[in-house]
């Protein structure tokens, strides 16, 4: 059986219940960049295709800047199925999950992976520190079969809330064109477009994201 076809018929855990439909990933199969977020929320669980919503249109954005499109990279998420209400990934559901997340970069073979937020940071890591300490710095590790290069960024979705944060993300992906061995991307300058994406409201899930920071 496929790793799709396996993923998509899951049932090792609860979510399997409560979900509309699996979250596999999307995107290009051989790409050089993976991103790797938390968790389908409702917009991603309703369409079965991740960040789709206010964060995913964030990371376009910033994809852009940095003259990429969502079919150049990959997008995955630590959890394929959505939990109830977009609540935290519990420990045991990131341990029924995890292989499918670990057989997708060894058959996709990214030479970095930009983990979105704590929960993919804290796990593909193998270490507790918390995105705030760790994000823009990048580190050789060995995922199964393929030695990445790891690198933390904040959430797009945390940084919907502030301001700051935004900023900080925006350096980090600054910095991918770099680790990629391209020439840097322009610098980021159309704060208009920026102050748009931030201040566009993210009606069906504010307060769930707020784990994320
Ligand atoms: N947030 C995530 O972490 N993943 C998605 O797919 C959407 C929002």
């Amino acid at each position: 059986m496929s790793l799709y076809n396996a993923v998509s018929s899951c049932t090792a855990c609860p979510l399997a219940e409560t979900r509309s439909q699996v979250v596999f990933g999307a995107g290009n199969a051989d790409a050089e960049l993976m991103f790797v977020g938390e968790a389908p929320g409702f917009h991603e669980d309703q369409q079965g295709i991740p960040f789709v919503g206010a964060a995913g249109k964030l990371l376009e954005r910033l994809l852009g800047e940095i003259g990429l499109s969502r079919e150049d990279v990959f997008i995955g998420n630590v959890l394929k199925c959505r939990p109830p209400g977009n609540r935290d990934p519990q420990p045991d559901e990131i341990e029924a999950c995890q292989n499918h997340l670990f057989r997708q970069i060894e058959l996709i073979q990214p030479r970095i992976v930009a983990t979105l937020g704590n929960f993919a940071t804290k796990l593909l890591s193998g270490n507790p520190a918390g995105i705030t300490r760790v994000h823009g710095v990048e580190q050789s590790v060995r995922l199964g079969s393929s030695q990445v290069l790891l690198y933390p960024i904040y959430h797009p979705a945390a940084a919907l809330y502030t301001r700051a944060m935004l900023s900080v993300l925006e350096q980090d992906f600054a910095r991918l064109p770099q680790l990629l061995g391209r020439a840097s991307a322009p610098a980021a300058s159309d704060e208009g477009a920026a102050a748009k994406v931030a201040a566009e409201p993210i009606t069906t899930e504010p307060a769930t994201q707020l784990g994320l920071f």
